[in-house]
């Protein structure tokens, strides 16, 4: 079997990665430590189209094919995690809209998200709820031809900036999934600042207290919130956790490499010890492993098959793990260098830890992973 890039795959790669060389790898770390992802950039991002690749033409997008949207992510994710989850839950949303959404939603609201006149963001965790998220406690009751809302999310990415929430809630019992449009009365949106990693990846809490939003407002069937609208915007953001993951990695990778070529100890140049060669080949192997498990993923969901969802499941699980790993063994190559904000390696470390637990956690693959194995899939 060859796995290669088509020549429009390489081209768009290219592209990618000249955008991301250019106006996001070098401020990354700004973002960072301003804990804000400058609008410009979005707005720069958005202009060439990259909000809607996973967005068919007929409703504003690019309709791209699941590797080069994944070849996006990576390259995204090699410069800044903060970035990618503004893209991640933008998608989630687009996906959520695009499997399950009315054709008024589709028509009115996937153009806007395309083009990034809009921001999307995804809300399903509770202070109370989260790897339990089919049970989340936020309520919705039908009253004189409209939904209300009442309850709470937490740690929502982009929550400070976003213009449109796909929110889960229960519905008399029955899981349902709302669009939610940040000026609506009754829903209110507080940051979260200061968290370990993603740290530019603007945060909030989201209280909705009577919040009245329409009936078209509805996503999918009463029902349908958790196993099939929320289920198809989580697939769509392990997806792009997984390939940011590869990115990430090789972040860790090229970073160690060029630190272990210029630095020296006991004489050598560290890169020729050998316990260091050790670090660095395991980085290697694995981002190749990973990389090789995302293609698994992307090719089987462009063919539509079943075992796309396990399949990317997997790849999540061990890209992240693999982004921990090489991120961890980046710091201790680069030594007390590494621990400061002199290299970008302890993001790389504080970013990769976050990975392991959203889009469901690591232990939440590994039960879903097993489960899928006992069917004998
Ligand atoms: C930076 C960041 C961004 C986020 N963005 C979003 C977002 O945009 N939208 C959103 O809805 N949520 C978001 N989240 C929330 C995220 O999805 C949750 O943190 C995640 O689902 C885990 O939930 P929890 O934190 O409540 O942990 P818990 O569910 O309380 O779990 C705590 C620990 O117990 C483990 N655990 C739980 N149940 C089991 C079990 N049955 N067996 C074994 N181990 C178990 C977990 O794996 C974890 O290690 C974000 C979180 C972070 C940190």
């Amino acid at each position: 079997m060859r796995i290669e890039l088509t020549p429009q795959q390489s081209k768009q790669q290219e592209s990618f990665k000249h955008f991301v060389d250019d106006e996001i790898f070098p401020y990354a770390d700004d973002y960072d430590q301003q804990q804000r992802i400058p609008m410009k950039t979005i707005k720069k991002f958005a202009e060439k189209g990259w909000l809607g690749v996973t967005i068919p033409t007929e409703n504003g997008g690019l309709e791209m094919d699941t590797i080069s949207w994944g070849l996006l992510c990576e390259e995204i994710g090699r410069a800044s995690s903060s970035f990618l989850s503004l893209i991640t839950v933008h998608y989630m949303l687009c996906k959520a809209l695009t499997s399950w959404g009315t054709d008024f939603q589709k028509e009115y609201w996937l153009p806007k998200l395309a083009n990034g006149e809009i921001l999307g963001a995804f809300g399903l965790t509770e202070p109370e709820f989260g790897s339990d998220a089919k049970n989340v406690g936020t309520s919705a009751h039908f009253a004189d031809g409209d939904y209300v809302l009442n309850g709470s999310k937490k740690w929502i990415s982009c929550g400070q900036i976003a213009d449109l929430f796909l929110i889960i809630a229960q519905c008399d019992g029955a899981p349902c999934a709302f669009i939610v449009e940040k000026n609506t009365p009754g829903f209110f949106v507080e940051p979260i600042n200061d968290m370990l990693g993603f740290r530019a990846a603007m945060l909030a809490e989201l209280r909705m207290k009577d919040c009245r939003i329409p009936e078209k407002n509805l996503v999918g069937k009463i029902g349908f919130g958790f196993s099939h609208v929320a289920a198809a915007a989580l697939d769509s953001g392990r997806y792009t956790i997984a390939w940011g993951c590869v990115g990430l990695g090789r972040a860790c990778q090229e970073a160690s490499i060029s630190y272990a070529t210029e630095r020296k100890q006991f004489d050598n140049y560290i890169k020729d010890h050998q316990l260091i060669q050790k670090m660095i080949a395991d980085m290697i192997t694995n981002v190749k492993a990973a990389r090789l498990l995302c293609f698994n993923a992307g090719y089987l969901k462009s063919t539509k098959d079943p075992q796309m969802i396990m399949a990317t499941s997997i790849a999540k699980y061990f890209a992240s793990k693999m982004a921990a790993k090489a991120s961890s063994d980046a710091v201790q190559i680069h030594g007390a260098n590494g621990c400061s904000s002199l290299y970008p390696v302890q993001r790389y470390m504080r970013d990769a830890k976050i990975m392991e637990i959203i889009e469901g956690s690591n232990q939440m693959q590994q039960i879903l992973i097993a489960r899928y194995g006992y069917m004998g899939i």
